[in-house]
Order: C-alpha cells, then sequence, then structure tokens
C-alpha cells in the first residue's frame, strides 16, 4: 500500500524509518494526512522540501474530486458525485439530521451483488475503494460544507464487506484519536448478507452497528430480490446477526425496502415480525426509490404506515426512514449513472 492516506500512524513511521527519517516524522505526516486532511503534499509545511519531494516521488496521496454537487433547498442535503484518480466515480450523501451531520459514503466504485432494487449494481463491479478513499469522501464533504460530519453510515455504492480488509482499516483511520476521531457508535455499516464476514466482523468486537438489508421474510421472496439470497439462507442470515449482536451488545438494524405488491403484504408483516420476534433489534422501512431500468414501485405513505403499524403491534420496532433531499432527488446510484453517461459523451 503506498498511499499514504490508507496508512495507520504505524506504517507510516515504519515506512519513514526505512527511509531514514526519524519516527517525529511519522506523527507529522499521519496528521497532515488525517487530521489536517491536506490534499498536497506541498502543504506539509513542517517537513523539509526534500523528504516533502520524496514523499510524492515514492507514495501516493488518495484525492477526490467533485464532478457533480446538487444541494437541497428543502433541507440542506447535497448529494456528490466524485471521481477517483482512475477516473472512477463514486457518489455520497451529506444530511443535517438533528443529531449531527451524517455522511453516507461508497465502498466500491459499483457493486457486484446484483440486488434487483438497486442503481448501484446495474453494471458491475469497477474496483474496491481505498480506506483513503472512503475517508476523502468524509473530508471532502467537511470542506465543502464547512461543517463537521459526526456519524457515518456506508450505504453508498458497493457492499463494505466485499471488500473487507479496506473497511476495516478505514473504521481503524477514522476513529483514531489523533485523525478524525469518530467514535465507533456513530458509524453503521450496511451488508446484503455476506454471512461467513459478518461472522469475521463479530469478532473485531468493535462497537459500530451493522445494518442487514433483509427486504424479505422468507428465502423464495427473498431470493427474487438478491442474488446473495441463493448463497445463504434467511435463517443462516439472522443467525448470523444474532451472533454479532451477542459478541457486541450492539442493536441489529434491519433494512427493509419496502416494494409495492412484492414485500408489502400483512403476510410479510406478520412472517417478518415472526422472524425478528424477541431480538434487539429495529427496522428500518425503507418505500423503495424507483429505478428507471426496474418496474418496482413504491407503496403510498398510508400502506408504508399501515406496514409499519402490523410490525409494531406485533412488538417489532420499526421506523419508516425520512427522505431527505426530495427536491434533489435520484434514487441511490443513479446520480453516478447519470454522470458517468455524461463522461462518456
Ligand atoms: N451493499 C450494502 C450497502 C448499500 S445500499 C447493502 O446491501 O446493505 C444501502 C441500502 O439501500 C440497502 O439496504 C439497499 O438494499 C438499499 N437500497 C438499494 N437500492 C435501493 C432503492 N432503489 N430503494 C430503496 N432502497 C435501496
Amino acid at each position: 500500500m503506498n498511499d499514504l492516506r490508507s496508512m495507520t500512524a504505524d506504517e507510516i513511521r515504519a515506512a519513514l524509518k526505512e527511509m531514514g527519517e526519524p519516527a517525529f516524522r511519522g506523527a507529522q505526516i499521519f496528521d497532515w494526512v488525517q487530521a489536517k486532511k491536506v490534499r498536497t503534499f506541498s502543504e506539509m509545511t513542517n517537513l523539509p522540501k526534500a523528504l516533502r519531494e520524496r514523499l510524492a516521488a515514492e507514495f501516493a496521496l488518495s484525492l477526490l474530486t467533485v464532478e457533480k454537487r446538487l444541494v437541497s433547498q428543502e433541507d440542506g442535503t447535497r448529494k456528490y458525485v466524485y471521481a477517483l484518480p482512475d477516473g472512477l466515480l463514486i457518489e455520497s450523501v451529506f444530511m443535517p439530521y438533528d443529531y449531527g451531520n451524517t455522511a453516507c459514503i461508497s465502498s466500491q466504485a459499483g457493486c457486484r451483488m446484483g440486488c434487483r432494487f438497486c442503481a448501484s449494481t446495474l453494471e458491475g463491479l469497477a474496483r474496491n475503494l481505498l480506506p483513503g478513499e472512503m475517508l476523502e469522501q468524509i473530508f471532502r464533504m467537511e470542506e465543502d460544507t464547512g461543517e463537521r460530519i459526526s456519524h457515518v453510515v456506508v450505504m453508498g455504492s458497493g457492499e463494505p464487506l466485499d471488500n473487507y480488509d479496506n473497511l476495516l482499516r478505514f473504521i481503524r483511520l477514522i476513529t483514531d484519536e489523533k485523525g478524525k476521531n469518530l467514535s465507533e457508535r456513530n458509524i453503521t455499516v450496511s451488508t446484503c448478507g455476506l454471512v461467513p464476514q459478518i461472522g469475521r466482523l463479530a469478532g473485531e468486537h468493535l462497537q459500530i452497528t451493522l445494518a442487514l438489508s433483509l427486504h424479505a421474510p422468507n428465502d423464495a421472496l427473498r431470493r427474487t430480490m438478491m442474488p446473495i439470497a441463493q448463497a445463504y439462507t434467511v435463517q443462516e442470515t439472522v443467525a448470523a446477526c444474532d451472533a454479532y449482536f451477542t459478541a457486541t451488545g450492539r442493536r441489529m438494524s434491519y433494512e427493509y425496502s419496502l416494494i409495492e405488491g412484492v414485500n408489502d403484504s400483512e403476510a410479510c408483516a406478520k412472517e417478518l415480525a415472526a422472524l425478528l420476534h424477541g431480538k434487539n433489534a429495529h427496522v428500518n422501512l425503507i418505500p423503495v426509490n424507483p429505478i428507471r431500468e426496474r418496474d418496482y414501485k413504491a407503496p403510498d405513505r398510508a400502506a408504508a404506515l399501515r406496514f409499519q403499524k402490523r410490525l409494531e403491534n406485533l412488538g417489532i420496532n420499526a421506523t419508516i426512514r425520512r427522505k431527505m433531499g426530495a427536491d434533489i432527488d435520484s434514487a441511490c446510484g443513479q446520480l453516478r449513472l447519470r454522470a458517468k453517461a455524461e463522461q462518456g459523451e
């Protein structure tokens, strides 16, 4: 790894030592890339010029550039399309919630999970993002808004657990007290349900929130929506989430995208309630964001509320996700696709 923003303080120190530099230089550089969030080596003004030049020759510094930016006049939500150094595009969202500014970031350019309702996967996976490229999304949003981001959800394009090592490194870096110093508790990672990796994550004993994209209460229905349901059953997936809760004490969050006539029936609500009965879990209902390439539609507000009430009456904690930035609306991943098409023109 030669991307400085993807390296831990120890790794930077070791690399500098090998270059014959004193240990304190490593701490200075970590401070520049993680706390001061510089874009270039020349900004590292407390380093000798010769060292800056050597660093520039031997290391990369992950850097994103804004390709497109939409600002909601209604609630201050901002959607960004960033270009990676190799020209690939990713999407990130800034949401000013009451409890703190939240960044929704991407973990991969594209995705190979193939969920039927999702725009991010339509063109497959381009590549994994580096830890530094995940950090950069947050740093550039802070720079653009002039605001501090206190919460991060890894719910942009990509399957974070399909980029496991870089995700873990990202979490270690962003929670480093000499870097951005974000609290683990303010990080949510959402997965379509890679069962072995959920087990591995439980073993890390992090205090992050895990969100599981369930979307259907049984295998037959889930298999029509998500290819991953062919690999792992709903039972095994929920069992992995139970183990995550046992290992970490963190309440599970289950995402359920409501699709009219597909998974919003009374029978589905009952089956979902039975599946999650007695668990320390929260259900996040997301009226599906229709994408042009698919025929899925969201139920109307009354139907979504009925589904939520049914769950609550059966003892399941459920909320309907508030729609942010309705005036700059474009379903998750669609902004990127559009920008990509424009890029190709
Ligand atoms: N790969 C991860 C994170 C990415 S998406 C995962 O699958 O969880 C974050 C959430 O948005 C997931 O629950 C995903 O299923 C959901 N989602 C994707 N496209 C959607 C759409 N068009 N409408 C509503 N929810 C969507």
